[in-house]
């Protein structure tokens, strides 16, 4: 299980053009639902659950080699919405919706800048229309086996701050068996292989801190 705090704690995020900001309220240990977990060895599993995901699906829809996500109680969740729909990408979004996960995963194409994908029956998959980032996972048919609506957000897209909160890591791995290789390799061996490469430099000197 993660180390993240007992004393309640707040998560930022989002996608890259601020069209879509979510904060996460995750209540004190004790009122945090305990969840019925095969690999919990006993233990009290409690949201969140931090994991990598090897599942091609996932692989395809994120773009990304491994996804990650944190998952929790969809009611933790407050959502930002972008309120004057689909701009052009150069325009700033200047004034946001609250919104609740309910109303985000049947967002209608074309009047916000929500998009979702249906990619398994049952399965919704968000992400902002206007700058492409990938969100959140929800899966309906969860709930026959959890009470809890439970709502998976895409690791990647918490804020900075919120992804250097002590105890935020990932504790296990999912589908596992569905990765590749090379993946499973270079993530059981460490990263003693891999060259970390300086940031690159503008003319002036100094450092490109972003792709
Ligand atoms: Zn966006």
């Amino acid at each position: 299980m993660s180390q993240l705090p007992a004393e309640p704690f707040t998560l930022h995020g989002g996608c890259d053009c601020t069209a879509i900001r979510y904060t996460i309220s995750a209540p004190a240990l004790e009122y945090r639902p305990v969840q019925s977990d095969k690999h919990s060895k006993g233990e009290d599993v409690r949201p969140p659950k931090i994991f990598f995901d090897h599942c091609n699906k996932c692989r395809r829809v994120s773009g990304a080699i491994v996804q990650a996500w944190l998952s929790c109680p969809q009611e933790w969740l407050e959502w930002s919405v972008g309120s004057t729909g689909p701009l052009p990408s150069e325009e700033k979004v200047r004034t946001w919706v609250t919104t609740s996960t309910k109303d985000v995963v049947k967002s209608v194409p074309g009047a916000s800048p929500v998009a979702n994908y249906g990619s398994s029956p049952g399965v919704t998959r968000t992400f902002c229309g206007r700058c492409g980032t990938n969100l959140a996972y929800v899966y309906a048919g969860r709930e026959e086996t959890n009470p809890t609506p439970m709502i998976d957000i895409v690791l990647g897209s918490l804020d900075t701050e919120s992804l250097e909160m002590e105890g935020m890591r990932p504790d296990r791995h999912f589908y596992w068996e569905s990765g590749v290789t090379w993946v499973k390799d270079l993530v059981a061996e460490g990263d003693k292989s891999l060259v970390g490469e300086k940031l690159p430099r503008h003319p002036d000197g100094s450092r490109l801190e972003t792709c």
